[in-house]
């Protein structure tokens, strides 16, 4: 299956053959030039330019000044180093599928595909317990895992995300049995802005790990992972339509217990849904029964009439009965899809087109009136729906999201730990709901902000929190901060304390965290930037994107420093920090010993760190 939204035009990411080559073809400018001819050590540097990033969906497009795709650790701390030097921004990205423009950048983006490798498998002789680099994906990640008989033990709709990007914005399943992918997870090393390698587990630097666990990219790089796998095991699952009513009967009695998997795609304008369930099986591998209508012939009828949708919006409550109809029946129970597959297949499902999406999670027992008041909202009666955004004229698509998670400590959770920013109700089963909006041939529908806003106004209402990675709009940083509260207040310590110039921070960050964004210098009460390499966006367009892009937007940002003249000063104090290091003098705090992850943890915040751990080492 192609993930990359295959009915969109597909991107020309980068003319420049340089993924391994020297950097000759590459402007730099003159401070890069200068900082790379001091280090001359060796390392390979090989950025491209002219790189075209986008998100899975194309909802968001950027030019990154330069690309990188590092194969070793001391060329991703070299880039770090530099990026200091330079006072630049660094990015990371895994896959791009984040929906928001959370991986947007004008400044340095960073990929780790050409680290992830698999280290170890069996750690401290721990049967399943896998350490490997932070780039690999979870399909790779599970396809090593069988070869040893292990999987991973939960899975959210896709695996095509890089493990790193998944933990850093709280991908989840749908299963009581579990809680975010993350809880496999018990050791992160972390490279930090002082290009120093960290690592941390529930009692190494417990605050860094619980920060990194759910970092969305704002703390340091991850580099390495040890992940707990779990013995190999079969899925038998089933799907068919149910009504609502039967649905939201069964909610409170064995709905999402009768199975350890279970979700719900919900059909607003039908009041029906379908129910898929699944459960561990000794029984061996039997594929889906398929009908005539559900493969790709299903695939391009249901994209066409979603672009008919855009221009005809009043057509989605009789689309969402042909569409649903043909594939599993126009009566509740009329059709069944069933199969036995492995859980790194079983678990997944086809996500079809480009798409927003707005998911939030509450609590469980919030569910039947969230369900209740916005089918409401959706078919127009406001009365019941008390959200005071109006429904005129409004027809949105389906299905939405109903899918459970279970975090409370009572869980076995292997982390030990609960990261700082996970969204998940702490003492109880959480709700996920999602509001799936396609985004046919890349166009935008026009239901999509005033949906939004109403979806959101309830979530907030019943005390929801956004899922990060995706396209949630009206919830401000103070409110997200409130949601947090003293979670929120650890996390932006550990992170100050890891990346104090705000390397690793753009406009999503400034946006939706509640940082602390000016300081005060001296006596001056005059403000000034805190985060002087953080970035910030100058505009969003669909200038410079050229024609077939559909709606998607090209983001372009500058960095905060820019605006002042005061950080020029400072660019010097940057280099020759690193300079004393190699010369021993004792001009500024002392770097570690070694750069690997024995330090302490606010040691290692204040020192510079050395540039190449595996020499030193
Ligand atoms: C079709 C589709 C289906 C999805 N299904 C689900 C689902 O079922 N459940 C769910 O919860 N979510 C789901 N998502 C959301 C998805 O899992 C998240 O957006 C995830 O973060 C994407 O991983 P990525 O590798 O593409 O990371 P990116 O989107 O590229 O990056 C995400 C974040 O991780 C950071 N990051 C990436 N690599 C590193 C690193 N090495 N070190 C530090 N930070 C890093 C980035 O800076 C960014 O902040 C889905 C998304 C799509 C497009």
């Amino acid at each position: 299956m192609d993930w990359a939204a295959s009915n969109l035009p597909h991107t020309k990411p980068n003319t420049s053959p340089l993924s391994s080559g020297p950097t000759a073809n590459v402007h730099l400018d003159a401070k890069l030039q200068r900082e790379l001819a001091r280090l001359d050590d060796g390392v390979p540097f090989n950025p491209k330019a002219r790189y075209l990033h986008h998100t899975w969906a194309q909802t968001f497009f950027s030019r990154p000044e330069l690309y990188f795709q590092p194969s070793t650790v001391p060329e991703l701390q070299k880039i770090v180093t530099l990026a200091r030097r330079c006072r630049k921004r660094l990015c990371v990205t895994g896959f791009g599928h984040s929906p928001s423009d959370l991986t947007c950048t004008s400044s340095w983006l960073i990929n780790l595909d050409n680290l992830s490798q698999v280290l170890e498998m069996d750690v401290d002789n721990t049967p399943g317990l896998v350490r490997f680099q932070a780039g690999r994906s979870l399909h790779n990640l599970n396809l090593a895992l069988a070869e040893h008989g292990y999987t991973l033990p939960n899975l959210g709709s896709i695996d095509v995300q890089s493990v790193a990007g998944v933990i850093s914005t709280g991908t989840h399943g749908s299963s009581l049995r579990h809680g975010l992918v993350s809880e496999s997870i018990t050791s992160l090393t972390i490279l930090l802005s002082n290009s120093q390698l960290v690592t941390c587990s529930a009692t190494k630097n417990p605050q860094l790990f619980r920060a990194g666990l759910l970092s969305l990219g704002s703390l340091g790089i991850i580099v390495e992972i040890t992940l707990q796998a779990v013995p190999d095991f079969n899925v038998s699952w089933s799907q068919s339509l149910q009504s609502l009513s039967s649905v939201l009967e069964s909610w409170d009695k064995d709905l999402w217990t009768q199975k350890e998997f279970t979700r719900v795609w919900w059909l607003p304008y039908l009041h029906r849904a379908v129910v898929w369930r699944g459960y561990k099986t000794d029984s061996p591998p039997r594929p889906p029964n398929t009908s005539f209508y559900g493969g790709s012939f299903g695939y391009y009828v249901y994209h066409n009439l979603l672009y008919l949708s855009n221009m005809f919006p009043r057509i989605l409550p009789w689309i969402e009965w042909f569409v649903f109809g043909m594939q599993y029946g126009f009566k509740p129970g009329t059709f069944v899809t069933s199969a036995v597959q492995p859980a790194r297949e079983g678990l997944l499902m086809d996500c079809l087109y480009s798409q927003f999406v707005n998911e939030w999670a509450l609590p469980l027992s919030k569910g039947r009136e969230a369900i209740t008041r916005l089918s409401a909202w959706i078919n127009h009666d406001e009365e019941t729906a008390r959200i005071p955004v109006s429904s005129k004229g409004i027809w949105v698509h389906c299905p939405i999201e109903v899918r459970v998670t279970h975090t409370s400590p009572h869980v076995p959770n292997a982390s030990k730990v609960r990261p700082y920013l996970d969204p998940t109700v702490p003492d109880g089963p959480t709700l996920y709901l999602n509001a799936t909006l396609y985004r046919p041939y890349g166009r935008d529908p026009p239901c999509h902000e005033r949906y939004y806003e109403a979806f959101e106004y309830l979530m907030h209402e019943l005390g929801g929190r956004p899922h990060w990675a995706k396209n949630f709009a009206y919830a401000s940083s103070e409110q997200i901060g409130a949601m947090y509260g003293q979670d929120m207040v650890e996390f932006l310590k550990v992170r100050d304390e890891s990346d104090p110039d705000g390397m690793f921070l753009g406009e999503w960050h400034k946006r939706t965290l509640p940082l602390n964004i000016t300081s005060k210098q001296g006596q001056d009460v005059k403000a000034r930037p805190k985060y002087r390499l953080m970035e910030e966006e100058v505009r969003r367009s669909k200038k410079g994107l050229g024609w077939g892009f559909g709606d998607g937007l090209l983001w372009e940002g500058r960095r905060v420093g820019d605006l002042t003249t005061e950080d020029d000063d400072s660019d010097e104090d940057d280099s020759s920090s690193d300079e004393n290091l190699k010369t021993g003098r004792n001009d500024t705090p002392s770097p570690p010993a070694t750069t690997t992850s024995e330090e302490s943890f606010d040691y290692m915040a204040k020192g510079e760190a050395s540039v190449y751990a595996e020499k030193e080492g």
